[in-house]
């Protein structure tokens, strides 16, 4: 049995003001959350902020980003250490947004799964394909080109015990949430991807689903058999949304 897993990216949103507001709606109401594993993946320069807020909590948290460095001239970013320096637990890998607008390749993507994995991070590996990739058919061949970036450099067991985050990028902050027919579809395709090299590695991942998931489609979604929690943007930053994700996980 796979523990669903729920996680807010709260991107590049919020205040000291607003977080600590939003964490304590979240902390409030976990009590009613019975066996989801819950984190949150804060703005760099909160994480402190986040850390000392959830202390004694059973909620996680990490960064939405990591370097492949450790340490030395590399201006704004972050290293593994330092997100463990602060008790992250999870990295987000891959983000379509990184990809698409910090121009993160495959490999890129695939070394910092790597070093975040290596360090102890939990890396929540993010691949799905665009509208366009969608709609001429490519959806199974970008998911499985991403995924195969990383187990081609890692090996499969690397993927056991990370969490893959299918985000199909049309859905991402759109409001147009991919069916739950449609998300299931894809996630099966991904187990059965990851069991022609290992049946243990694909019975054992944790496959979320994201994309303009809410308060309102999440239970469907979650209802899925291969989707096992979810990757949640907008409706992460609304206490009360977040937790009606979270209860609806389980
Ligand atoms: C995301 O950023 O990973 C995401 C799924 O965003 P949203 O829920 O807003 O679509």
């Amino acid at each position: 049995m796979r523990q669903p897993i729920i996680a807010g990216n709260w991107k590049m949103n919020g205040s000291r003001e607003s977080i600590k507001a939003l964490l304590d709606g979240i902390k409030a109401g976990m009590g009613d959350v019975k066996s989801a594993e819950v984190a949150v993946c804060a703005p760099s320069i909160y994480i402190a902020d986040v850390a000392e807020q959830l202390k004694g909590s059973n909620i996680g948290f990490g960064g939405q980003n990591v370097s492949t460095e450790e340490k030395g001239a590399f201006t704004g970013e972050i290293s593994t250490s330092m997100l463990l320096d602060f008790g992250c637990k999870y990295v987000l890998v891959g983000h379509s947004e990184r990809r698409s607008l910090y121009g993160e390749d495959d490999a890129l993507v695939a070394a910092k799964f790597a070093v975040a994995r290596k360090a102890g991070l939990t890396p929540v590996l993010c691949i799905g394909e665009s509208l366009d990739e969608r709609e001429n058919g490519s959806t199974e061949a970008v998911c499985a080109r991403q995924l195969d970036a990383v187990i081609d450099a890692e090996g499969i067991d690397a993927i056991a015990d990370c969490v893959i985050a299918y985000e199909p990028v049309w859905a991402i902050g759109t409001g147009k949430t991919a069916t739950p027919q449609q998300a299931q579809d894809v996630h099966a395709f991904i187990r059965s991807k990851l069991a022609e090299k290992s049946k243990d590695v694909a019975a054992k991942v944790r496959i979320q689903y994201g994309g303009s998931m809410n308060a309102g489609n999440a239970a469907e979604l979650l209802s899925q058999p291969d989707i096992d929690g979810g990757l949640i943007g907008g409706a992460s930053l609304v206490a009360e949304d977040f937790l009606t994700i979270c209860k609806a996980a389980g």
